[in-house]
């Protein structure tokens, strides 16, 4: 996923709040039985070991490399790009890039579908979050009231 947005969250926040959406996301994905490795480049060196454009310019946030063969995952995570990121949209993207864990078995040479369907199945696991706290919040009002 790819980012535009400009915000002055340090490097350190946006680790933390990194570390932060992947250990939640990681469990609420179901896929915490996979061995995933989180490798967060920030020196200008680290960063030239992958290509982090996208042919229309936009800047590569993210990038997964699962090998399904022995269910392990590593997952590249472009640091000064995402400072610039929304909470929202860094969430978004860690969701996106789990999701590619389980969608990577089945890539084919064009990758739009795989790209497509883990955008789908990342904004329906972060909608199924947000209506439980809500049903929740809900049922938590409803019962101070017959109190
Ligand atoms: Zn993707």
């Amino acid at each position: 996923m790819s980012s535009d947005q400009a915000s002055k969250r340090s490097i350190k926040k946006t680790k933390k709040l990194l570390r932060e959406l992947f250990a939640f996301w990681i469990k609420w994905t179901g896929a915490g039985w996979w061995t995933i490795e989180i490798r967060y480049l920030n020196k200008k060196k680290e960063l030239k070991k992958g290509v982090w454009k996208y042919k229309n310019g936009s800047v590569v946030l993210m990038k997964c490399f699962p090998d399904w063969r022995y269910v392990r995952a590593t997952i590249w995570v472009n640091l000064p790009q995402c400072a610039l990121c929304s909470r929202e949209e860094l969430e978004s993207t860690v969701v996106h890039e789990l999701i590619h864990i389980f969608l990577n078995e089945l890539r084919s040479k064009k990758r739009g579908h795989e790209e497509r369907v883990a955008c789908t199945l990342a904004s329906a696991f972060i909608w199924v979050r947000d209506q439980t706290m809500r049903e929740e919040q809900i049922a938590h009002a409803r019962r101070r009231i017959d109190k």
